[in-house]
């Protein structure tokens, strides 16, 4: 799930001593560098309901959006640019409860 985020990406390879050398990630949505082992914890990529919301036939007006307020929160949420609302969880209300949901795909 988390390797299918169209927001992350390598940023660096770090070149550490002899054969060492350590990649550092960078969420381009939240605009925050992470380490590898950020990507399974629960506040950086772990927990992060874009990648499932977006491989599920998002509605075409929903953007994601993500705050990284400081190294162990972040905060996510996705904006209807149709209607100009904050969602924090546009699944079901999307699918299911609005008469405007087009699918993107
Ligand atoms: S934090 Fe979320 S949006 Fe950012 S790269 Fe990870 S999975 Fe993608
Ligand atoms: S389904 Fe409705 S609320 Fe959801 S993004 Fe589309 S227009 Fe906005």
């Amino acid at each position: 799930m988390i390797s299918k985020c169209p927001f992350l990406r390598e940023y660096k390879v770090l070149r550490l001593i002899e054969d060492e050398s350590r990649v550092i990630f960078k969420c381009d949505l939240g605009k925050a560098l992470l380490k590898p082992r950020d990507l399974n914890e629960k506040w950086a990529c772990g927990g992060c309901s874009v990648p499932y919301v977006l491989g599920n036939s998002p509605c075409r007006y929903i953007k994601p959006g993500k705050d990284f307020l400081f190294r162990g929160s972040s905060y996510t949420f996705f904006v209807c640019e149709l209607l100009d609302i904050k969602l924090e969880s546009p699944e079901e209300f999307c699918k299911f409860y609005c008469r405007h949901y087009i699918p993107k795909n």
